[in-house]
């Protein structure tokens, strides 16, 4: 059973793991391992940070740093 976006990490997905001896919630992405109950979903805020952005590539992203440092530049010799 895989639980979305219950990792109380990463907000990633938990895998229900039934290994010898113990049973314990396993996250796929950053492997954080929760055990007894899965945490509730409704405990954990939902992160909105990344919700309606579409990815950019790197050299989008960082041609807005290199204009980033040189406005604080501009602004530190002003
Ligand atoms: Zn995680």
């Amino acid at each position: 059973m895989i639980l979305a976006n219950a990792c109380p990490r990463c907000r990633g997905a938990l895998s229900h793991v039934m290994d010898i001896g113990e049973i314990y919630y396993s996250c796929v992405h950053c492997g954080h391992t929760v055990y007894g109950l899965p945490p509730s979903v409704s405990a954990v805020p939902v992160e909105s940070r990344w919700q309606g952005r579409q990815a950019e590539d790197r050299a989008t992203v960082r041609r807005r740093q290199i204009a980033k440092e040189r406005a604080r530049a501009r602004r530190a010799a002003a």
